[in-house]
């Protein structure tokens, strides 16, 4: 990248769109990186270390990316989703071949006795925590804490007489020229292959490395991007569950209805049966005769007549 490039990324990532000119994709676009979006595209982190694998197949705009940012601090876009299942294939990728790797190991170098094993693990061990702590001083150091960076060397000087001891206790359980054999173990971050004998250096540069650096982070987004695409399901179920419940609620209101009716059709059904059973007419009128009930069916004016005079008649 040429510095008036490096200018122009710059500028983007800081304005967005709005500064950078040259046309663009907009970054909802399908064919705009996701995972390059919230900074944690595998072909991006890991670029120029020994697993460079190359450019990715999808645009990184970092116009784009500053319009992302912008656009779903209003509104909160979930493409953490998306990025969590690529990101997530490609780290089940390496897990993968740090099991091959490991079995690989199993069957090509020399088994050693359980007592052996755990000899060789324990330098195993101290050169990490060594690689470690010594990368990390270098660190500080860089950063200008001088007196962090000091107090990690100590602990590697005396991590060093440690693992002394361990490789004495290691190298007095075989012969000589089976020592001498190079013990290979598995980086369980990045797959890396990694020497008993190697040295102290080289342990720093590995966990001090890029590579190695770039898994971290790359494991650790997938931590955060499965934490924030489970709430974002979760968000998305409730929603549905909601508009599900307000979609029911006409029908909820509906059933009422519909209840009420059947309450209203049922009452009125009670009630003919109860002027059947009571011979009671549409006024109501309880008080009359038995004689005239067993007629009442016939609705004809004369009826209605004779009725209202029985109840002129039952009145009096
Ligand atoms: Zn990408
Ligand atoms: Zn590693």
């Amino acid at each position: 990248m040429s510095a008036k490039d490096e200018m122009r990324a710059m500028l983007a990532q800081l304005m967005g769109t709005e500064v950078d000119n040259t046309p663009k994709v907009k970054f909802t676009d399908r064919s705009v990186c996701r995972p390059f979006l919230l900074g944690c595209c595998p072909h991006e982190v890991l670029d120029s270390t020994r697993m460079d694998i190359g450019k990715c197949r999808q645009i990184h705009d970092y116009a784009a990316k500053a319009d992302y940012e912008k656009a779903n601090a209003e509104k909160d876009l979930d493409f953490e989703t998306d990025a969590m299942y690529e990101l997530r294939a490609f780290i089940r990728d390496i897990d993968r071949r740090i099991d091959l790797s490991k079995k690989d190991l199993i069957e090509t170098q020399e088994e050693l006795s359980t007592d052996v094993e755990i000899k060789a693990n324990m330098v195993h061990d101290i050169g990490e925590h060594i690689g470690k702590k010594l990368a990390e001083a270098e660190r500080q150091g860089a950063d200008g804490n001088v007196e962090e960076s000091l107090k990690l060397m100590e602990e590697v000087e005396k991590l060093k007489e440690e693992k002394k001891k361990a490789e004495m206790d290691y190298r007095n359980c075989m012969p000589a020229s089976t020592y001498q054999q190079q013990k290979l173990r598995v980086c369980e971050i990045c797959s890396a292959y990694l020497g008993i004998h190697d040295n102290d250096r080289r342990l720093a540069d590995h966990f001090g490395g890029k590579l190695h650096l770039g898994f971290i982070k790359l494991r650790e987004k997938l931590t955060a991007l499965e934490k924030i695409a489970e709430v974002n399901a979760e968000k998305r179920r409730v929603d549905r569950e909601e508009r599900r419940s307000s979609r029911n609620s006409p029908d909820r209101d509906r059933g009422r209805r519909d209840r009420n009716r059947e309450r209203r059709r049922s009452r009125s059904r009670s009630r003919e049966k109860e002027r059947k059973r009571n011979g009671r007419d549409r006024d109501g009128d309880s008080r009359r005769s038995s004689s005239y009930r067993s007629s009442r069916r016939d609705d004809s004016p004369d009826r209605s007549r004779s009725k209202s005079k029985s109840t002129k008649v039952s009145d009096e």
